[in-house]
């Protein structure tokens, strides 16, 4: 997969938009979120557009899998969060805005408040069988 001309993450992949880089290689780039949960939070991406993880070609993924543990290093040693989550959207409804695919880099203060964790509630294990059974189908 190339490049998409109405995409912000290719026109930064292209250099037509401006990001501050931390990282690149032959396949991927990190880069600094504009709008950052907290002091460190960033991108890496594929160079490649891919929307999302349902398209990104096994390559890619991996690449940006070895990109992220990188970034994340350097992340946690300049900014000694408590902790650093890596989280990844795909569509609207899990709150995907920009449709690159793209692994965020999230430091993490133990009291911050951040919504996307929940508290673990015990599941029913009949249901728990039954949709790993729908899921394994689709393997
Ligand atoms: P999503 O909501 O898709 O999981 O994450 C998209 C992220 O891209 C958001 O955190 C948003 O702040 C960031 N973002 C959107 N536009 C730009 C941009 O032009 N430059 C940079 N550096 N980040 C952007
Ligand atoms: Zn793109």
């Amino acid at each position: 997969m190339g490049a998409d001309p109405n995409c912000i993450f290719c026109k930064i992949v292209a250099g037509a938009v401006p990001c501050f880089k931390l990282f690149e290689d032959a396949e991927t780039l990190a880069f600094m979120d504009i709008n950052p949960v907290h002091d460190g939070h960033c991108l890496v991406i594929p160079k490649a557009h891919y929307p999302t993880i349902f398209e990104i070609a096994p390559g890619a993924i991996e690449a940006a899998a070895r990109t992220a543990a990188r970034v994340a290093k350097a992340v946690n040693a300049a900014v000694t969060p408590d902790g650093i989550n890596l989280m990844q959207a795909n569509g609207e409804g899990a709150g995907q805005s920009v449709g690159h695919f793209h692994l965020h880099i999230v430091p993490r203060r133990a009291d911050d408040g951040l919504l996307f964790n929940w508290e673990p509630k015990p599941g029913d294990m009949a249901h728990i069988a039954e949709i790993a059974e729908r899921i394994r189908g689709f393997l």
